[in-house]
């Protein structure tokens, strides 16, 4: 028998990879685990962390104007990106080291290097003449942001670089309308920067519930963001004012900086895949079954590498399936189904299940429950802003197939929600809880009547 120098080899120290390398470590395996750039990943290093904390930073300045209607008053009010910027980079490097002690102490050889593959059980490491062997190889790599293939593109920034700045610029153009693009319009809106989103198609945030869609574009419009829909971008260009977005048609969008949130791309590239024969999809992707196993039988990959549902806690379950499956025995296939997601943009969104659109594709009868309210906190401070709760009910088995929420604290409420509907709770078991008064998430179980669609006025054009 082959002796290997490791059980099981992870490439890519990201959320997926080291939890993959913790659990088989701790279920007894040699585990080596190689990271060419900082431990954590994009979640931790420049990516959902490091975000939700600008996004709370951005937050305050609509918080403030709240409280004096509660009775507070404060001196005039400053921003200092610096502060905030210098206080996420210090928490991230905490993060860093938590996650490189976690590793530690389950007995991890981190290797602070670039591994490729020379063959299925053989990888090299760049920082030494020397190749390592393991038993099993997972693939961990993530992606990176994808730019737009237009003139001027080196002009772009990315939101990497937006963990990078040193100051924020008076303008800012975002191209993408999707979760990159929607959060980041709404940060630094937030932190004062002039705003304008552009998008190519016609409603930001593709795929999502059309009510949701409509309604955040209509509060980001509301704290002064710019979006222009159905945008297609010619090129970038650069003078001593600043930097101009040209359309195929329409006025050029002048901006301090331009930032490109265009989707993302799986890291394969230079690792040595396609040498060994593994099987890539149309954008590089690994292509995997439902046990993340690759086209070679010792190799495995999780995590947005794999580009199935590029979300942190998905690549932790895939790590954890994998983990189960090859080092306890314990066959375990991924489940993708109902895996809540929010976008913290302000107003915030989240949601779990099918969208109202896809729910009436695949179903015959579906019923639709909504409450559409001001919260209470919004009250004394006269915000005139509505929070919407959602549910897409089975009408049939009255099975719960989708919920939607808009508005302060979306992704803790359907955080919350995804639990019972993970189980296929009913919207009769919904009813039947008690509310717990007075919060806003307690409208998920009070609507009792059935959503319909307002009645064509006579005269109108609907009713001709
Ligand atoms: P998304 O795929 O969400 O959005 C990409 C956006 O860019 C879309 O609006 C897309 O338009 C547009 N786009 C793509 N290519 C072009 C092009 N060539 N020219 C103009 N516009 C273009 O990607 P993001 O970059 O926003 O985020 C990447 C991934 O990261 C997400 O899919 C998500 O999985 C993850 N993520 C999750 C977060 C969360 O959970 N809160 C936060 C941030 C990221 P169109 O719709 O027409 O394709």
């Amino acid at each position: 028998m082959t002796a290997y120098d490791y059980d099981l080899f992870v490439i890519g120290a990201g959320s997926g990879g080291v939890r993959a390398a913790r659990l088989a470590a701790e279920l007894g395996a040699r585990v080596g685990i190689a990271e060419e750039y900082r431990v954590g990943g994009t979640c931790v290093i420049r990516g959902c962390v490091p975000k939700k904390l600008l996004a709370y930073g951005s937050r305050y300045h609509q918080e403030l104007e709240g409280a004096g209607a509660y009775g507070w008053s404060f001196g005039a009010v400053q921003f200092d990106w610096q502060t905030l910027i210098g206080n996420v980079r210090r928490e991230v490097d905490r993060l860093e080291g938590i996650y490189t002690r976690l590793l530690e102490n389950a007995g991890v050889d981190l290797l602070s290097t670039r591994a490729t593959l020379e063959d299925p059980h053989t990888l090299k490491l760049a920082d030494r003449d020397a190749v390592v062997t393991a038993k099993t190889v997972l693939v961990a790599t993530g992606g990176h942001p994808h730019l737009p293939d237009v003139p001027g593109k080196e002009h772009l920034i990315t939101s990497n670089e937006c963990f990078l700045l040193d100051a924020l610029p008076a303008s800012m153009a975002i191209i993408g309308a999707g979760y990159i693009g929607v959060e980041f319009a709404s940060i630094f809106a937030g932190l004062g920067v002039q705003v304008t989103l552009i998008y190519r198609g016609e409603q930001i945030l593709r795929g999502f519930d059309e009510e949701l869609r409509l309604r955040l574009a209509q509060g980001l419009r509301k704290r002064g963001i710019d979006i222009r829909l159905g945008a297609a971008i010619a090129s970038i260009a650069k003078d001593e004012a600043g930097y101009q977005v040209n359309f195929a048609h329409g006025d050029p969008v002048e901006a301090g900086l331009v930032m490109a949130a265009t989707g993302r791309v799986p890291n394969t590239v230079g690792l040595g895949l396609q040498q060994i024969g593994i099987a890539l999809g149309w954008n590089g992707h690994v292509v995997v079954d439902e046990f993340s196993k690759s086209s070679i039988d010792n190799i495995y990959a999780v995590g947005d590498v794999t580009d199935r549902v590029n979300l942190t806690p998905v690549a932790i379950h895939e790590a954890t399936c994998f983990a189960e499956t090859v080092f306890n025995d314990t066959s375990t296939p991924v489940n993708h189904t109902f895996t809540p997601t929010a976008v913290f943009s302000e107003p915030e969104i989240a949601t779990v299940g099918l969208t109202e659109e896809e729910a009436r594709e695949k179903y015959r009868v579906v019923d639709i429950y909504k409450s559409a309210f001001r919260p209470l906190k919004y009250t004394l401070a006269k915000r005139e802003e509505q929070m919407l709760i959602k549910l897409v009910i089975d009408a049939e088995t009255d099975k719960v197939l989708g919920c939607h929420v808009l508005g302060p604290d979306a992704a803790e409420i359907v955080q919350m929600a995804a639990i019972a509907v993970q189980l296929g709770v009913t919207k009769a078991q919904f009813d039947a809880t008690r509310a717990l008064h007075p919060s806003v998430a307690e409208e998920i179980v009070t609507m009792r009547h059935k959503w319909e669609p307002p009645t064509p006025v006579a005269g109108s054009d609907a009713a001709a």
